[in-house]
């Protein structure tokens, strides 16, 4: 079966071409495809922040359905899927041998032998395409969770993200400094710096859980799509402006209670640190690839008494968490899923990607 595809070549020029269909053994499921979200890791793959070898076959948040099925699948929560049904893709699957899978199961995103469909060479031993792509042979490895009947298919499509952003965000809330008032309450104030879907998606889902959000953004069409999604957003520029004035006065000029870093520039990792409180608590997540390095002196981490963590994929257990929310009609998702594109016009929708005006950019099958 030859089915099309988008690439980058070893230029890092994108392409769209007509490839085999790697089979795995032809256990896995076989998915059309419906939807492919074009994430900001596929802007950073675009850049050539990565060393992994190229042709790289992109897209790692898809969203399909099921149109063979040779082998029982994995599902994420346990319920059977069929022929017909529309899944959200797992992209990723652990090794299952390595110290993190053996040892410490609920570490998989550590998984030192970790693959996932869209960040992976076509050269490799076993290929795996990724979800820009109009057919795509699932590893018989990963998991699929059936899309709930009342969930729009482009909506559903931001169940990865959402399910990095909830990892984040339970993250930032995680208890265990009752003495600063950092933990799962309502009087936990949290900043969100970088507004692309990712840093939305962390938004929307700290406010769910109780904490206060103040975003910022240095590009306007950012902060005024976060109003559009409920939440208060400001613009900031070399570290000043609206948004961090606002959080200091919500705070009584302390700072935030946890800061999440969306952003994936190093300047906004040291913005975190003007932003949060002594205390505090800050979670990096937009820096899953290196965009570069700053000058930081340690000392602000001891004096302040700050806790600096990573956060690293969505967990399995966070997809079921990300449908939830995807399912409710009273966040207003579609403000964040608008622009599509036929897979066709793929190059398009990357140029308009990484414009970073808008919400999530879907790719669908189209023409
Ligand atoms: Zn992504
Ligand atoms: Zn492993």
């Amino acid at each position: 079966m030859r089915v099309r595809t988008t690439l980058l070549d070893d230029s890092n020029r994108l392409r769209l071409e007509t490839v085999d269909l790697p089979d795995n053994g032809s256990e896995g499921a076989l998915v059309r495809v419906l939807y492919g979200g074009i994430c900001g890791t596929d802007l950073h793959l675009l850049a050539g922040h990565d060393t992994k070898p190229r042709p790289l076959s992109i897209g790692h948040e898809f969203v399909g359905e099921i149109v063979e099925l040779p082998g029982a699948p994995r599902t994420i929560d346990g319920r059977p899927v069929a022929v017909g049904d529309r899944v959200v893709v797992e992209p990723g699957f652990s090794c299952g041998d390595c110290d993190y899978c053996r040892r410490h199961g609920a570490l998989m995103n550590l998984c030192m032998g970790r693959r996932c469909h869209g960040l992976e060479s076509l050269d490799g031993d076993v290929p795996l395409l990724g979800g820009l792509s109009e057919y795509v042979r699932l590893s018989p490895a990963v998991h699929v969770q059936r899309i709930p009947d009342e969930l729009p298919t482009a909506r559903a499509a931001l169940s990865e993200p959402l399910a990095v952003a909830v990892r984040a965000a339970e993250r930032a809330l995680a208890s265990g400094r009752p003495d600063v008032n950092v933990g799962p309450s309502l009087g936990a104030t949290a900043a969100v710096i970088g507004l692309g879907p990712i840093g939305l998606c962390v938004a929307v889902t700290l406010a769910r859980l109780g904490a206060t959000v103040v975003g910022l953004d240095v590009e306007p069409a950012r902060v005024a799509l976060a109003g559009r999604l409920g939440i208060d957003a400001g613009a900031v520029q070399d570290g000043q402006g609206d948004a961090p004035a606002a959080l200091l006065a919500l705070t009584n000029g302390l700072g935030a209670d946890v800061v999440v870093e969306c952003a994936g520039a190093p300047s906004a990792f040291a913005l975190a640190f003007d932003l949060v409180r002594r205390g505090g608590r800050i979670v990096v997540l937009g820096h899953f690839y290196s965009a570069g390095s700053i000058e930081f002196d340690p000392v602000v981490v001891c004096r302040n008494d700050l806790e600096v963590v990573g956060s690293a994929l969505g967990p399995r257990e966070a997809y079921p968490k990300a449908a939830m929310l995807l399912s409710r009609a009273d966040i207003p998702w579609d403000v964040l899923v608008r622009t599509t594109f036929p897979l066709s016009n793929v190059t398009d929708a990357f140029e308009l990607a990484a414009r970073r005006t808008k919400g999530k950019i879907l790719v669908g099958p189209g023409e």
